[in-house]
């Protein structure tokens, strides 16, 4: 029933296809390579991203790069990354190196980026990452300073091995996404008082909106939530936004004052309740796939912490959004 409307959109498009050969069906790809916020070293926070007219993906975020490539590969999700395409490189080399155009990196924190650092010293030179100045401080100062790890990155300090070019696009203003036909504005959010972002991806008309980890603007005592559904908006109301990727690191059990900058079933729906309002009413979202990420599994005997998410949002769902809770190496369109 919700996602009717996204059918009928893309019937529609179908048909103009159809009658005129050269328009657009734009749309985007969507591959998990990790899907949990942390705990799980080989299933950490990322995913590559494309339009429906690209042949090389963005990375958001890069917690398990190599693990998911190759769960990937093994559920189908790559299928153009064949022994005889990737030759002289293994399939997952392929994918790692030629497929992967650059990443974005949302904040700096392990579970967003070990995957990135371990498996530099594989990594085509000069490839670019996206991310806020502050992201790019830490990583200057904190991971690529020869210390922590052989600075892979085109400045700070001592030899610099030149494998990324970090930019860092001025908050808020269009950029190209490496060499892709998608085009990135980059939000602040509030992430325990540190910062994190939001990466809202434009190809032709078509949006989707990837959200590194994020507390609750009351919780926070922000306004960047507020102010990225400000943004979002327009494009829900002109049925151009095609998909958001939120968190739900926790239960609704969690303690409030150990959230650490992490969202909740309950505290996610009051978010997108005011993205709701603030593009016409209750009845805006209906249908609008959602992506829950960086679920935080438990060690505890008997607790199934996805499972319970699941549960919690679904039962929450007055606005009628259309969940999606997906396994590492899924593959979408949306
Ligand atoms: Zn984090």
């Amino acid at each position: 029933m919700g996602r009717g409307k996204y059918r009928a959109t893309l019937l529609i498009g179908a048909a103009l296809l159809a009658l005129c050969p050269t328009a657009a069906l734009a749309g985007f790809e969507l591959v998990a390579l990790g899907v949990r916020g942390g705990v799980e070293q080989q299933n950490l926070s990322a995913y590559l991203i494309r339009s429906d007219q690209d042949t090389r993906w963005l990375a958001l975020d890069a917690g398990s790069l190599l693990p998911g490539i190759r769960q990937a590969l093994a559920k189908g999700s790559l299928p153009e990354a064949t022994p005889q395409q990737a030759a002289p490189l293994t399939p997952e080399g392929y994918v790692f190196r030629e497929l992967i155009a650059g990443y974005f990196i949302s904040h700096g924190h392990l579970d967003h980026l070990a995957g990135l650092l371990l498996n530099a010293p594989e990594d085509k030179p000069r490839k670019p990452i996206y991310t806020t100045s502050d992201t790019a401080n830490t990583l200057r100062t904190h991971y690529f300073n020869w210390k922590s790890w052989p600075n892979f990155s085109d400045s700070g300090n001592g030899t610099r091995l030149g494998t990324y070019r970090i930019y860092t696009p001025p908050l808020g203003q269009r950029f190209t996404l490496a060499d892709t036909r998608m085009s990135g504005v980059i939000y602040p959010l509030s992430h325990e008082g540190g910062a994190s972002a939001m990466l809202l991806i434009r190809h032709g008309e078509e949006a989707f909106a990837y959200f590194g980890d994020t507390g609750a603007d009351a919780v926070e005592r922000s306004r960047h939530l507020h102010a990225a559904w400000e943004a979002l908006a327009p494009l829900v109301q002109a049925r151009q936004l095609k998909g958001i990727m939120l968190e739900s690191s926790y239960a609704d059990d969690q303690p409030s004052d150990r959230l650490y900058g992490h969202l909740t079933p309950a505290l996610l729906l009051s978010e997108l309740a005011r993205l709701a309002a603030l593009s016409g009413g209750e009845e805006a979202l209906r249908g609008l796939p959602v992506v829950v990420t960086h679920i935080k599994p438990s060690l505890q005997a008997g607790k199934d912490v996805p499972a319970e998410v699941k549960q919690q949002l679904d039962a929450g769902n007055r606005l009628g959004v259309n969940f999606i809770f997906m396994q590492q190496g899924d593959r979408l369109t949306f």
